[in-house]
């Protein structure tokens, strides 16, 4: 079965459908009135529709994966199509038509999470009712994974590896406009605090000022954007470091005794988060002239960098079933601009390529949208990648 073929028997109108009502629900992150949950139980409902065997998890108060099990005979591999449920706030005000009220536009649909990522998941959703009804039989099984707090903690996709550790292989529908991706950056993110000490700002020589301090430290840390500027990688930009927010002071009069930075640290794969660490330690205690106990560094955040090396037998199994699929000859996976959570399912030895429609560009924007025909090539090619790891078809 080629891709012409396929691509005639996706049913578009229900793929839609999908989408437009799922865009209405509006499971924004932060978590507001349990939009994540009523989402999972929107997608556990259409899987049920489809005899798919669906459960909805909750994970925290108003908080829910969907996980649809599709089970063959037990004597393939497992694969899993994943997506997150949570998008982010949109302020109606920027958009031309509001942001969870989906239309369709010049052969798009507009929406909130458009691109990131309820396309992707409508497009799995589209590629679960084909398998449905081609009625093939398959060796292994496929999980439909659709979680919630992507665009935060994780917690939703953490949930998801603790329940199925051992499958194998995962495509994960984050909005690469139909490129095969197959590494992408972390990101840890940390507040750095000095105190000093008050006191009032005509008299400085009894004070001890905290952002003059701070100021060591800033550009301290501006010279480690340079140095780790220089490390690459083939398919990802290179590490940054950016300082992204500053407080200080209280009021106009009174030399603050406290400064507190936030940075946004981008890691390659190969960087390690204890590395990371260490270097910021050491870059703000030498250059950035700070006593060892004299700051304070806190990490809030953090999603390790992914890749799937390409020495994995799957990266060359993926990179031929797109080929097929595609019908094209050499296919160079790329990296993704942001950051998603390929490193979580790698780090659980599941090899995971990414893989969905929209554009990241699109992400978090507002007027977001996705190109209506690459709903439909997205539902295809996860189908055939389906029929190609699973029951050895497709050729
Ligand atoms: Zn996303």
């Amino acid at each position: 079965m080629n891709a012409r073929d396929i691509e005639q028997k996706v049913d578009m109108t229900y793929i839609q459908n999908v989408l437009m009502e799922l865009i209405k629900i509006e499971s924004i992150n932060p978590p507001k009135d349990g939009g994540e949950k009523k989402a999972a139980e929107f997608l556990a409902g259409r899987l049920q529709e489809l005899e798919i065997d669906a459960e909805v998890h909750e994970v925290a108060d108003g908080r829910a994966n969907a996980v649809g099990i599709i089970s063959g005979s037990n004597t393939g591999p497992t694969l899993v199509l994943n997506g997150h449920l949570d998008v982010v706030g949109a302020n109606p005000e920027d958009w031309d038509n509001p942001p969870f009220d989906p239309v369709i536009r010049n052969r798009r649909i507009y929406g909130r999470g458009a691109a990131d990522m309820k396309s992707g998941i409508a497009s799995m959703i589209g590629a679960a009712k084909l398998i449905k009804e081609a009625d093939i039989p398959l060796k292994g099984r496929v999980l439909l994974s659709f979680v919630c707090d992507e665009e935060s903690k994780n917690l939703g996709t953490l949930d998801f590896l603790d329940r199925y550790p051992d499958a194998d292989y995962a495509i994960i529908g984050e909005p690469t406009s139909l490129h095969l991706v197959t590494a992408h950056r972390g990101v840890a993110r940390f507040r750095i605090g000095v105190g000093g000490k008050a006191g009032h700002a005509g008299e400085p020589e009894n004070a001890v000022n905290a952002v003059c301090l701070m100021n060591g430290i800033i550009s301290a840390l501006q010279e480690y954007q340079q140095i780790i500027n220089k490390r690459k990688h083939k398919m990802l930009p290179s590490p940054t470091c950016s300082i992204t927010g500053i407080k200080g002071g209280q009021t106009d009069n009174v030399i603050p005794d406290r400064c507190e930075i936030t940075i946004d640290r981008r890691l390659i794969p190969g960087e390690d988060i204890e590395q990371v660490e260490n270097e910021l330690k050491e870059i703000i205690q030498g250059k950035g002239g700070m006593e060892k106990d004299g700051y304070t560094m806190e990490r809030y955040i953090f999603v390790g960098p992914g890749e799937l090396k390409p020495n994995r037998p799957f990266f060359s199994t993926i990179k031929d079933i797109y080929a097929r699929y595609f019908d094209v000859q050499n296919v160079e996976p790329q990296g993704f601009r942001a950051t998603c959570e390929q490193s979580l399912f790698i780090d659980k030895g599941i090899d995971t390529a990414v893989f969905g429609p929209g554009s990241i560009g699109q992400a978090h924007q507002a007027n977001e949208y996705v190109e209506i025909d690459e709903l439909r090539k997205a539902a295809g090619f996860y189908y055939y990648s389906v029929l190609s790891l699973l029951a050895g078809k497709g050729n």
